[in-house]
């Protein structure tokens, strides 16, 4: 095909020029100009390419800041605690967390619950199940739940940690979470609690007590009282995977003992049966 009518599009202005005179001896006459034009408007106009399909809107990661205190997540927003899960679950505080989790494991249970559980960090099971508490000492904790006389359904379970910690490449299990990822989740879990408003909280273990209060005692000095959170009694008691471990009856009866002031303290009925549980026969 020709390429006529592009060179002379191309020319166009430069002959206009000379044709004005603008200090250049004109090299084209106006017959030649206006050839040069009818070629130029005789020419297929040029193919355009489709338009480009619209991108799908960036979403835009959420990170958390502010302190267990003084949450400061949009502190602008009316938080609910379904559009709390939401903004959590795209959250990217924690790149090294973020780039190897399957699920942020946000919490589970009744967004009213009196009771809610707090532990330190979802595990290999509970990252795959986008669940907290589901694995073997997941399973213990539903037992102790339900020997309360509650179910997973009448009370709220989370972590401190959102995300699993991430573990070197090949290896196996689970590791505690560090105190400044901790620390940078923490804002979640406040916000949590502020919502669901328990008038109990039970601390499972103590990377959780220290996740949640900053409290670095051995859980041997921590239980069998009481500490505070914002104005919510905690208790904390050892995490069910410390029972997995110590299979002793004195262990299981401490963390009983735990439960039955907590039961004690929401003004839940409690049998004589209860009372007597893991106690010497
Ligand atoms: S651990 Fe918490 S703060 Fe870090 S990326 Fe996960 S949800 Fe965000």
């Amino acid at each position: 095909m020709s390429r006529l009518p592009e060179a002379a599009a191309a020319a166009l202005p430069l002959l206009r020029e000379m044709q004005a005179g603008l200090g250049r001896k004109p090299a084209a006459t106006r017959a030649a100009l206006s050839r040069l034009q009818a070629q130029t408007s005789a020419a297929p106009p040029a193919k355009k390419s489709p338009p480009a399909p619209p991108r799908p809107a960036p979403v835009a990661p959420v990170v958390p800041t502010g302190d267990a205190t003084t949450p400061a997540i949009l502190p602008d927003r009316t938080w609910t605690l379904e559009s709390l899960r939401e903004a959590a679950l795209r959250c990217a505080a924690c790149p090294h967390l973020a780039g190897t989790r399957r699920h942020v494991v946000f919490g589970v249970g009744n967004p009213h619950a009196e009771l809610m559980f707090v532990g330190e960090a979802p595990g290999a099971d509970e990252d795959a199940a986008g669940e907290p508490f589901v694995g073997k000492a997941g399973q213990l904790l539903t037992k102790i739940i339900q020997t309360m006389g509650f179910s997973r359904d009448t009370v709220y379970i989370a972590n401190v940690l959102k995300c699993r910690p991430d573990m070197p490449a090949g290896s196996t299990g689970n590791r505690k979470p560090r105190p400044e990822e901790m620390r940078t989740c923490l804002p979640w879990l406040a916000k949590q609690i502020e919502i669901i408003q328990p008038k109990v909280l039970v601390a499972l273990g103590a990377t959780a007590v220290e996740g949640l209060l900053g409290e670095t005692r051995p859980m041997n000095q921590l239980r069998g009282g009481w500490l505070d959170y914002e104005g919510i009694p905690v208790m904390a008691t050892y995490h069910p995977a410390y029972l997995l471990r110590n299979q002793s009856l004195s262990e299981k009866r401490k963390v009983w003992e735990d439960m039955l002031l907590v039961l004690d303290r929401l003004g839940a009925p409690i049998s004589e049966k209860q009372r007597g549980f893991f106690l010497k026969p």
